[in-house]
């Protein structure tokens, strides 16, 4: 249980071990096309917190960036950046139990689209989080 999960066809799947430090709504353009949607949710944990069953593909969206995802459906699972080295950020809707993800901010809020609304008073940021 806790923060598991795992790419649609299951045959990556990911176990957390302890707390994310961090969960946030990110609506910077590189998450949105990397993931196919208006914005991405994701949590914040060491890398020596997360086993994988599984083999992961990669992708490098940007310089230093690199994009974890499952080469046999194409889910994006993971990004990893060398401006955060030993952290990694897991998407969100990929958890078995997606309830268990408490959001704290938005970042990139300027990059948003505008055909989402939001109301959820949490605070917004154009960066990344403080
Ligand atoms: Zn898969």
């Amino acid at each position: 249980m806790g923060f598991d999960g795992g790419c649609a066809c299951g045959a990556l799947r990911y176990q957390i071990t302890g707390s994310p430090f961090l969960a946030v709504h990110c609506h910077c353009e590189s998450c949105r096309r990397a993931t196919g949607s208006p914005m991405t949710s994701y949590f914040g944990v060491g890398r020596a917190q997360v086993t994988w069953k599984g083999a992961r593909s990669f992708y490098n969206s940007s310089p230093g960036v690199t994009r974890g995802f499952c080469g046999q459906c194409g889910t994006p699972l993971h990004y990893m950046s060398t401006r955060w080295p030993g952290e990694m950020h897991l998407l969100a809707a990929t958890l078995d139990d997606p309830t268990l993800y408490k959001p704290t901010a938005h970042v990139h809020w300027a990059e948003r689209v505008p055909w989402l609304i939001w109301n959820d008073g949490l605070p917004k940021h154009d960066g990344r989080a403080p």
